[in-house]
C-alpha cells in the first residue's frame, strides 16, 4: 500500500538538504528533517513548536512548600524563587 506524499519545498534542519516530499503535512517547517537525518536519529526536533520538552535535572527546593524539585522544564539561574509543579499550578489557578 502506498502512502500519500505531501509535496512542497522545505529544508532539512539537520543537513540543509531540500525536502520535496513528506509523508505528512508539516505544521512547523523550521524543524523538518530529511529521511537520512531522520533515519540516523542525529537530529532532535527543536524546542520551539511543541514536541518533546527537554527537562533539566537537578536538586532544587521549592520556595513555597519546601519540597524538593528534581526536574524543571528550564535551567534555573539560581536557587531563589523556584516553585514545585504543585505550587506553580496553585499560583496560576
Ligand atoms: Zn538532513
Ligand atoms: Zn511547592
Amino acid at each position: 500500500m502506498e502512502r500519500e506524499m505531501h509535496k512542497g519545498d522545505w529544508k532539512c534542519c539537520g543537513c540543509g538538504k531540500a525536502i520535496t516530499e513528506l509523508p505528512f503535512q508539516p505544521k512547523i517547517t523550521n524543524n523538518l528533517t530529511c529521511r537520512d537525518c531522520y533515519a540516523s536519529g542525529k537530529v532532535a526536533p527543536k524546542q520551539n513548536g511543541g514536541g518533546e520538552r527537554k527537562m533539566f535535572e537537578g536538586d532544587w527546593k521549592c520556595s513555597q512548600c519546601g519540597n524538593s524539585i528534581t526536574k524543571l522544564p528550564f535551567e534555573p539561574k539560581g536557587n531563589a524563587n523556584l516553585t514545585c509543579i504543585d505550587c506553580y499550578k496553585k499560583s496560576r489557578a
